[in-house]
């Protein structure tokens, strides 16, 4: 038998055999190439049609399929059906990723990690688009867009520019508790495996009955956190872009699979009200000593995807895909990514793009949107696509809906509590060792030195100074700054 025989039958896009794959069809042998060989004319239109735009943020990550299980009852909290049973396993995808980089860039970089969950539950999906940080930088969506442009290239030299970063950053003094997490030990997490992962935001969980709690979301590492410092990551981002990517792929592939304990701290609804801060700022954290950690359940990652375009790079993540039993809260930033998220997917892989397989709810999906480009299912058949209808389509479940939640005030462009953007930075600050601490101010002054201003390194300074004296007496000394008089 010939090597060819126990091979498929390679098609044209039409699924026509084809005859030769290696010499078009030419008029004799030194041509020129003839415009019928509609197999050449394929190929070539198709590879020029290879990339789907990037993600603006998050465009570098890695991804692999795996379960959740529920651990402890959570039910007297929240109706959302996977989480009603101790033992309930649920199939999982996650998307790890840096934020800043491009696609090609290099994994071991300082930068928040994304750690992007698709629960695919018996009630459709639910997302939980977290980071590696329990905060933000902001809280306030609209800005956003101009935070994302001082991380990206300057549009003049197109290269990345800390004078950007930080001029933001000290003119937008809410960023300072991330940026004190981004330049700890953690800011370079060894491997994707060894890092937590937060929902960030706070969310609302409702039970059987209708009563609500708000929600913070943990995922401990049980690979335990391993940093890389900062001549390390360099090295490795020179030797090995795409070391993290690889370090996943590998641990998956050898049996090793990575896992994470889930928590989440509960707060009674009414206590928002009254907790020393606003809990929906995502750039606090609840303290755990007034709201301890709650036992939920355990993420394994046991299964690496088999094509990496269509199953990580075509991932759509979006914080606003929430099953019955989890809603969103107030928060200001997560209200914009509710919007912002299935926008972006709308863009980059079409408005049908929850049909795509890596996608696709493992439920039977049943509504009256039709129509549209890529529509590659069976687009509802010949059922009604109106509603209110008489011919039996798909009817809303009142079970289904939100728990109402009052509001007040006046529909203004209203700031956030500006009184304190510092204590929580100094709390970290006072919680590192001496030794991390003198990492913390390296890092920092690594970061800060090229910046050309003075002013904007002493308004930053001084913002460091507010979270704790020596934080800010350190950091002025790495520079060779005087710590400006605070007023
Ligand atoms: P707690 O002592 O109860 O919690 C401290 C938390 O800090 C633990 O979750 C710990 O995580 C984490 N942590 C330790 N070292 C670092 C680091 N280098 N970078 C980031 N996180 C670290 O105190 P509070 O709840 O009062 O919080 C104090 C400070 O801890 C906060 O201001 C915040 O910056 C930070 N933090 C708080 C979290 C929270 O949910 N309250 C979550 C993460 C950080 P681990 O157990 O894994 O070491």
């Amino acid at each position: 038998m010939s090597e060819t025989q126990n091979r498929e039958q390679l098609t044209t896009s039409g699924g026509a055999p084809v005859g030769d794959n290696q010499n078009s069809i030419t008029a004799g042998s030194r041509g020129p190439t003839l415009i019928q060989d509609v197999h050449l004319l394929e190929k070539l239109a198709h590879f020029n049609r290879e990339r789907i735009p990037e993600r603006v943020v998050h465009a570098k990550g890695a991804g692999a399929h795996g379960y959740f299980e529920v651990t402890n009852d959570v039910s007297p909290y929240t109706k959302a059906k996977f989480l009603n049973k101790v033992g309930k396993r649920t199939p999982v995808f996650t998307r790890f990723s840096t934020v800043a980089g491009e696609r090609g860039s290099a994994d071991t970089v300082r930068d928040p990690r994304g750690f992007a969950v698709k629960f695919y539950t018996e009630d459709g999906n639910y997302d939980l688009v977290g980071n590696n940080t329990p905060v933000f930088f902001l809280r306030d969506a609209i800005k956003f867009p101009d935070f994302i442009h001082t991380q990206k290239r300057n549009p003049a030299t197109n290269m990345k520019d800390p004078n950007a970063v930080w001029d933001f950053f000290s003119l937008s003094p809410e960023s300072l508790h991330q940026v004190t997490i981004l330049h700890t030990d953690r800011g370079i997490p060894a491997t994707y495996r060894h890092m937590h992962g937060f929902g960030s935001h706070t969310f609302k969980w409702t039970n059987e009955e209708g009563n609500s709690v708000w929600v913070k979301y943990h995922f401990k590492s049980e690979q335990g956190i391993k940093n890389i410092d900062e001549e390390t990551g360099n090295k490795i981002a020179g030797e090995n872009p795409d070391y993290k990517t690889g370090d996943l792929y590998e641990a998956i592939e050898k049996g090793s699979y990575p896992s994470w304990k889930v928590y989440v701290q509960i707060m009674p609804l009414e206590e928002a009200q009254t907790y020393r801060f606003d809990p929906f700022d995502v750039t606090k954290v609840w303290s755990q000593k007034d709201y301890p950690l709650i036992e939920v359940g355990r993420m394994v990652l046991d299964q690496n995807p088999e094509n990496y375009f269509a199953e990580v790079e075509q991932a759509a993540f979006s914080p606003g895909r929430f099953v019955p039993g989890i809603e969103a809260s107030p928060d200001k930033m997560l209200q914009g990514r509710l919007f912002a998220y299935s926008d972006a997917h709308r863009y980059r892989l079409g408005a049908n793009h929850e049909a795509l397989p890596v996608n696709r709810p493992r439920v039977q999906v049943n509504n009256y949107q039709r129509d549209g480009l890529m529509r590659f299912d069976g687009n509802g058949g010949g059922k009604p696509n109106y509603e209110p209808n008489s011919y039996g389509g798909p009817a809303e479940d009142p079970n289904s809906k939100g728990a109402p939640l009052e509001v007040s005030g006046y529909a203004d462009s209203v700031r956030y509590d500006e009184s304190d953007y510092y204590t929580q930075a100094g709390d970290l600050y006072r919680l590192l060792d001496n030794e991390e601490k003198a990492r913390l101010v390296k890092n920092i002054v690594e970061s800060m030195k090229t910046v050309e201003k003075d002013e904007i390194k002493l308004r930053q300074i001084e913002h460091f100074s507010k979270a704790d004296p020596e934080y800010g007496q350190l950091v002025a000394e790495g520079l060779g700054l005087k710590v400006p008089e605070i007023v």
